[in-house]
């Protein structure tokens, strides 16, 4: 008998959109082969969680029948592109939607052999005389390692654009969109008790036009491909060989492959990255509703039927729901004749309960971790919920319970919940002990700093205590957590990765 292997299956969806028939789709799966959950991810993709081995074929083959696949969504190429669920100008989210799903089918795998495994499709091509010439971006062998890439409308900076291997800053002038500033080098990933490794944040090369968008997103993947360390893996990310290089060397090497040089960065402005919650009415007249999603885990509990509430919003809805950078979900071009139905639906579930969504839970993130995570070593999805209990209690005895604080928490250092820009972040270091760091800011500009290794809660709770009730007492008017701590010195501003263990 073969055991029951369970495996997890992520879903790419280019800018986070799925259509309500994507929506009902993936429900119906995770009911019929996977643990009956949804996970929102922090790249704007589904994951099922459970599916069994026996099953996976089956679960592939119906998300195809609704255009949906897991190509690229894993793997040592361009993972699914980000790109700002921007609920406030639909016309803008759509032309950034556009080019973040060009970006995705343009640095898409060409092997078949998804299609020969999972949808028994015919094997088109024989990859024995020449391979290279069935992947020409990447080549016979791929990239050194995973390769991100994300774009933000300012002034949200919601998809951490400087977390990313590239970010396009959209530049929007006079209601248009006009281009986009390139910043590169970015990622989150580090290894624990080795300095070599860090977070970094992504630098600006430049300005383009929205048309030359693929290939410069394409030419700067392949000098990763050609010169990313391929000897050693921990090292292998596009942030360690711009950083070897220098990043003058990088331009020089994008200038000969483009034939040309990017115009200078233009001026943009990020004010905050997170998501804005609630009803929000669009230039097109329709209406877009952003909900918090508890660490993106779309699920039914008791006394809170979310997996129901939005299965019978996609039965009535005929615009979008996008996947927010944030794991949380916006219900997108809802028209005003449906806006009364889905209102109903939402007060029926007591979908907006502020009692469970605090300013500072609706800021918080965690990754997926224990138990399905191999790379785990600590909680985060399960966890992070009762300890921010507990720092909410703290928020509201210092009289902070109106204010957010983005605090992020993974299991592991690989960061996929972007831990190290939270302006408190908590990175697993074995089973209930993490290292806390400090000093992101609230745009997602700045990463933040070991403050502590290896706590645990006790520990966690006891060192936030007075730094909250500081917060409260010394804060200037209008100044974000992260910036008082780096103010007060309880840790120094991390200016680039390469000063992060400093
Ligand atoms: Fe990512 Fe690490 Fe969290 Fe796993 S434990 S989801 S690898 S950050």
């Amino acid at each position: 008998l073969e055991p029951a292997y369970q495996f997890m299956i992520r879903v790419r969806t280019p800018a986070g959109i799925a259509t309500p028939q994507q929506w009902l789709a993936m429900d119906h799966l995770a009911h019929k082969y996977g643990n009956g959950t949804l996970r929102l991810t922090t790249r704007q993709a589904f994951q099922m969680h459970g599916v069994l081995k026996w099953n996976m074929k089956k679960n592939i083959q119906e998300m195809n029948e609704v255009l949906l696949d897991s190509i690229a969504a894993c793997g040592d190429v361009n993972r699914n592109v980000m790109c700002s669920p921007n609920v406030d100008q639909s016309p803008i989210h759509e032309a950034v939607a556009y080019w973040a799903t060009k970006i995705s089918e343009g640095l898409l795998p060409k092997t078949t052999a998804y299609h020969e495994i999972w949808l028994d499709g015919e094997k088109v091509v024989d990859n024995t005389p020449a391979e290279s010439e069935t992947e020409p971006i990447y080549g016979p062998l791929y990239l050194p390692r995973k390769f991100k890439i994300g774009i933000a409308v300012p002034p949200a900076n919601d998809v951490d654009v400087f977390s990313q291997d590239i970010g396009f800053i959209a530049i929007v002038e006079e209601e248009k969109l006009v281009g986009f500033n390139v910043v590169v080098g970015g990622g989150m990933g580090m290894t624990h008790g080795d300095t070599n490794t860090y977070p970094q944040l992504a630098r600006p090369i430049g300005f383009i036009e929205p048309a030359s968008i693929v290939d410069v997103a394409e030419k700067i993947m392949t000098i990763q491909r050609d010169y990313g360390n391929r000897a050693v893996r921990k090292y292998a990310r596009f942030k360690y060989t711009i950083d070897a290089r220098g990043l003058e060397w990088f331009e020089e090497e994008l200038k000969e492959r483009l034939g040309y040089s990017l115009a200078p960065a233009r001026a943009y402005q990020f004010s905050f990255n997170g998501d804005r919650y609630g009803w929000t009415q669009t230039g097109d007249d329709s209406w877009n509703y952003t909900l918090f999603i508890e660490n993106g885990r779309i699920q039914d509990v008791e006394g809170y039927l979310l997996m129901t509430a939005l299965r019978e919003i996609a039965e009535i809805h005929e615009g979008d729901f996008r996947l927010s950078p944030n794991q949380n979900l916006v219900i997108g071009h809802v028209t005003k004749e449906e806006k009364t139905k889905v209102e109903a639906i939402i007060k029926q579930y007591q979908l907006e309960n502020p009692v469970y969504q605090s300013p500072l839970r609706k800021r918080s993130m965690a990754c997926v971790s224990l138990p399905t995570c191999g790379l785990a070593m600590a909680e985060a999805e399960r966890y992070l919920p009762s300890l921010l209990t507990k720092i909410e209690q703290m928020m509201v005895d210092s009289s902070l319970q109106e204010e957010e604080i983005v605090v992020r928490m993974t299991g592991c250092p690989n960061g996929c919940a972007r831990a190290a820009l939270g302006e408190i972040g908590f990175i697993g270091k074995g089973p209930g002990k993490y290292n806390m760091y400090l000093g992101g800011n609230h745009t997602g500009e700045r990463l933040s700093k070991l403050y502590r290794e290896n706590i645990d809660e006790a520990e966690i709770l006891a060192l936030l205590e007075p730094l909250i009730a500081h917060y409260a007492k010394d804060r200037l008017i209008g100044e974000y957590f992260g910036d008082f701590v780096v103010r007060n010195d309880y840790v120094k501003a991390t200016v680039s990765g390469e000063d992060f263990h400093l």
